[in-house]
């Protein structure tokens, strides 16, 4: 590596430090974007991409959040960049460790606004449940996540952040000189934290390729799993423009149980679905889909469901994943028994289809698939409560002391 060349005296002259706030956040800016911001504040275009290559290299392969130690750049171009240019992520206002290793953030975003971000340690991988909005604007009956109104959608930089903050926590950033270790902490990202990713397309994309980069995090397309509820003319863009693993929260075999369950059935139902899901693995050249099913008593759980969705699915390569309803404070649903999942899983696996049963994790710290929803909306419903004249001991208030 070498020492960068002095830039120009304009730039060098440039004035006062802007406060934090106004400076421009590198996390997250695609390498065009970085260039271009670079360029912007006075480093000559002829050395930009080069500038670009050295920065992310910092930040996504060794995790400096700190111009100062970028040593393979000049002194005067380190305190110009950081004059500029802020290298900021989340920040954790809680970690919670569960009894089987899951961990969850609680993360403030600019704002003020919080999300979750979940760790779930596995024997042969960890995955990273990543958050795209703040809420959801879809209103999934069974889903903690669906009764928070949509607060905004995350950043790029918050996307990619949430992962940033996870390898500080696991201590994943490799020591200077040492190669990259072996096995990763964080092997696999799903994008089924809080919030529908195809509603906020561009900043999930943008972020996944970031975290795609070679000279970075390097994290393959196919440990990527992307789940959406169904957002119809996204379906192909997922493919061509991220190429990652597709997930699809079908959860049911006929449009009216659908539209109870997930509310976008009313706009792209099971066959318009269907017609997207077909094409996805040609173009995206990736393998199967995954089918997800929350498994709900007594309103989708049928050996007759179980054999409409292996009928439905017909020639599409696919995994169905099973996930036992996990509750939350008021969930009008209750889990399927255990041997009405299992019955259920024998039918499709006869049918040639891998139907693992999701086990689930975290349930102790509310981290479990659909239990998410900012804190400080939970806080703000229990302090609520608790202004209100006592009327008993409601399963609402033990619940929200649970959570
Ligand atoms: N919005 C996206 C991704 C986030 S939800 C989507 O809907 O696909 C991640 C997965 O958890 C989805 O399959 C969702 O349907 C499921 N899920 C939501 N609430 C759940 C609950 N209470 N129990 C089990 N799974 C749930
Ligand atoms: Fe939103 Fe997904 Fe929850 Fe539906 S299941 S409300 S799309 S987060």
């Amino acid at each position: 590596m070498t020492a960068s060349a002095p830039i120009t005296q304009d730039a060098l002259t440039l004035p006062r430090k802007l406060p934090p706030e106004e400076r421009t956040n590198l996390v997250g800016l695609t390498r065009p974007e970085m260039q271009a911001a670079l360029i912007a504040t006075g480093t000559p275009e002829r050395q930009a991409k080069m500038r670009v290559g050295q920065i992310w290299q910092w930040i996504y392969t060794r995790g400096l959040r700190d111009f100062a130690a970028m040593t393979n750049l000049a002194k005067d171009y380190r305190a110009h960049l950081a004059r500029h240019f802020v290298i900021a992520v989340p920040e954790v206002i809680r970690r919670e460790v569960s009894l089987d290793g899951t961990r969850k953030y609680l993360l403030r975003i600019a704002g003020g606004h919080e999300v979750e971000t979940v760790y779930i340690p596995e024997e042969d991988r960890g995955t990273l449940c990543i958050s795209s909005q703040v809420g959801c604007t879809l209103t999934c009956s069974f889903c903690h996540t669906g009764t928070q109104r949509l607060v905004r959608n995350l950043t790029a930089g918050e996307i990619v952040g949430q992962l940033m903050v996870a390898r500080d926590d696991l201590g994943e950033w490799p020591e200077p000189g040492q190669p990259r270790p072996e096995g990763r902490l964080v092997s696999n990202i799903v994008l089924m934290g809080m919030g529908e990713p195809l509603y906020n397309f561009e900043a999930v994309r943008d972020a996944m390729r970031i975290v795609m980069d070679h000279e970075g995090i390097s994290l393959s397309r196919r440990r990527i799993t992307l789940s959406t509820s169904g957002v119809v003319p996204e379906i192909a863009r997922t493919a061509e423009e991220i190429g990652c693993l597709l997930a699809v929260s079908f959860h049911a075999t006929t449009d009216a149980v659908r539209d109870r369950l997930v509310p976008i059935n009313r706009k792209w139902n099971i066959a318009t679905l269907l017609t997207a899901l077909r094409e996805y693995p040609r173009l995206s050249n990736s393998e199967r889909i995954t089918f997800e099913y929350v498994m709900l008593k007594g309103v989708n759980d049928s050996d007759e469901d179980a054999r409409r969705l292996v009928r439905l699915i017909a020639g599409i390569p696919a995994k169905i994943n099973l996930i036992p309803f996990n509750e939350w404070p008021g969930a009008p649903y209750e889990r399927s028994d255990w041997g009405r999942i299992e019955a259920f899983a024998d039918i499709i696996h006869k049918a040639g289809y891998a139907s693992p049963i999701r086990t689930p994790r975290g349930e102790d710290i509310m981290a479990a698939c659909g239990q998410l929803k900012s804190d400080t909306e939970k806080q703000r419903k229990s302090a609520r409560r608790a202004a209100l004249p006592a009327k008993g001991d409601t399963g609402n208030d033990r619940a929200a002391q649970a959570s």
